[in-house]
Parts: structure tokens; C-alpha cells; sequence
């Protein structure tokens, strides 16, 4: 198997934000990878640039995250392919800003089923070779709303509390196999998704820069850059923690 000799990291949404900031810097420090999203022409973009770029090699494949017959498929379809699974980083995700009273049954499952179940999925499935091998580190990508929730996101907020309580339950249960989880709770991050709602005017980007201390905005190396050292500096000591990376938004008052 010619994949074999580097280690393989999973990144869900590879193709932008965080996630291709995560997969730049991974193939940079010679891993292969395996991304994922819904949009097959910005996934085969995405990785002939990380081949051509890092001289690595990046699997792909089109699927949605929050189907878990799909996630299934996937991550027998990497397995089959590279023979191991090293690292997996739950990040693909999605925002919802509306207002508590006005969404539907429709908005929850939407939410949470991309949000929730496919990180609690991912892990599931990836978790069973990590345990075979007796080794792995898993990083969710949660939020800085996961605790301190702000109005308007109480589906979003709460799919992140999920992503904090898997993490440590994740951490509990596979201590034992070498295999640490954390997650990281990144503040306002400039990528597509804040873009979005900013052009829809659902959110004012001089609200995002007052809720931190240094009234500024992060940029996707700010937790890309954490993501890889939680990786390198692999430590069983470390684990099971939640990692707020976040201008002060957390403890500004
Ligand atoms: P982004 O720029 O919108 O990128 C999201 C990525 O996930 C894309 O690659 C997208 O690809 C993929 N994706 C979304 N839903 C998917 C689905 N159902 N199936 C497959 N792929 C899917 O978002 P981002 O800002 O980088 O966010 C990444 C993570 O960080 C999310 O979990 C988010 O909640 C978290 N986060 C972001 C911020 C922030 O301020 N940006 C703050 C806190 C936490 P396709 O759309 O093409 O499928």
C-alpha cells in the first residue's frame, strides 16, 4: 500500500474556513488527508491544490455529513484506501440565526443533525479502527457559543454543547486505547460563514469585534495553528478539554 508510509488525518469540510486551514497545515507537516463535502467541484480544487502544493495525497469524496448511511461509506472508503486513520477532525458545520420562537422542526433536525450527529458519527465509525490501533487523536471544531450563547442561536449553541459533552465523553470512554479527543471553541472567525449572514445583515461585524477584548476579528491560522499543535504535542494528559480560542469573547463581561 504506497499511502501507508505517512499518516492519514480526516477533515469533514476540507474545502474551506477552518477546515482547509486545518488541511493546509497537516499536508504541510506531511499527512495525507481525507475531505469531504457536499460540492464535488470545490473538493477535487481543493485537493489538487494540497497535492500539487505539499506533495501529498488527498482522497475525496462528495457526501453530506449529515446522513450517517454516508458517513458509513466514507470512512470505510478512507480505511480501504490508506489502511489507517490517524487523525479525525470534526468540522463541518452550519449556522442557524433565528429567532427561538420561530424555528421549526425542519430547522432542528437541519441543525443538529449537521452539527451533532455527524461529529457523534464520525467519531463512532473512525473510533473503530483508532481502537483496533490503540492510538488516534480526535479534535472537534466546536463554538465559542457552546457555552456563552448569544440571542438568536439557541440551535446552534446548543448542537456546540453537545460537541463539548461528546468530547469529554469521547475522552472517557477511549482513554484506555491511547486515543485522546478536545475540542476547540473558536470565537468570531472571518471565513464564509459569518460572510454570509454579514451580507444578509443578520449580524453587524462591529458587534463581533466588541465581544472581544483586542475588538478584532480571528483569522482561520488562529485555530488551525492550535489544531496542529494539540496534534504534534500529542499527550494523554491532555484530553478531554475544551479549548476556547476566542479574542476574550468568553470572559469579556
Ligand atoms: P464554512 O467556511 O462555511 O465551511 C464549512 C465547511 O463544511 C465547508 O467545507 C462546507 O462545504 C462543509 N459542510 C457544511 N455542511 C456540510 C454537510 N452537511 N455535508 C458536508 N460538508 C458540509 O465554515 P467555517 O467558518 O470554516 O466553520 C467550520 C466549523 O467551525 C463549523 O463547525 C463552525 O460551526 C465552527 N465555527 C466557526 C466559527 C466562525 O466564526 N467562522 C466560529 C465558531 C465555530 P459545503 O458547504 O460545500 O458542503
Amino acid at each position: 500500500m504506497v499511502f501507508k508510509n505517512k499518516k492519514l488525518a480526516i477533515i469533514t469540510g476540507g474545502t474551506r474556513g477552518i477546515g482547509l486551514a486545518c488541511a493546509k497545515i497537516l499536508a504541510k507537516n506531511g499527512y495525507n488527508l481525507a475531505i469531504c463535502s457536499r460540492n464535488l467541484g470545490d473538493l477535487k480544487k481543493t485537493s489538487d491544490k494540497l497535492k500539487k502544493n505539499f506533495n501529498i495525497y488527498c482522497y475525496y469524496k462528495k457526501i453530506d455529513v449529515s446522513k450517517v448511511n454516508q458517513i458509513d461509506l466514507f470512512v470505510k472508503s478512507v480505511f480501504k484506501k490508506f489502511q489507517r486513520i490517524d487523525v479525525l477532525i470534526n468540522n463541518a458545520g452550519i449556522q442557524l440565526n433565528k429567532k427561538f420562537e420561530l424555528i421549526d422542526i425542519n430547522d432542528y433536525q437541519k441543525v443538529i443533525n449537521n452539527n451533532l450527529l455527524s461529529y457523534y458519527f464520525f467519531s463512532n465509525f473512525v473510533g473503530r479502527y483508532m481502537i483496533k490501533k490503540k492510538d488516534g487523536i480526535i479534535i472537534n471544531i466546536s463554538s465559542v457559543l457552546s457555552k456563552f450563547p448569544l440571542v438568536g442561536r439557541s440551535l446552534y449553541s446548543i448542537s456546540k454543547a453537545g460537541v463539548d459533552s461528546l468530547t469529554r465523553s469521547t475522552a472517557i470512554e477511549w482513554a484506555k486505547y491511547n486515543i485522546i479527543c478536545n475540542s476547540i471553541n473558536p470565537g468570531h472567525i472571518e471565513t464564509d460563514l459569518i460572510r454570509r449572514d454579514l451580507k444578509k445583515g443578520l449580524i453587524k461585524m462591529s458587534d463581533m469585534k466588541r465581544r472581544t477584548l483586542i475588538s478584532k476579528l480571528g483569522n482561520v491560522e488562529n485555530i488551525s495553528n492550535f489544531v496542529h499543535y494539540l496534534i504534534k504535542y500529542k499527550s494523554q494528559y491532555q484530553t478531554g478539554q475544551n479549548y476556547f480560542i476566542d479574542g476574550g469573547f468568553s470572559i469579556k463581561k
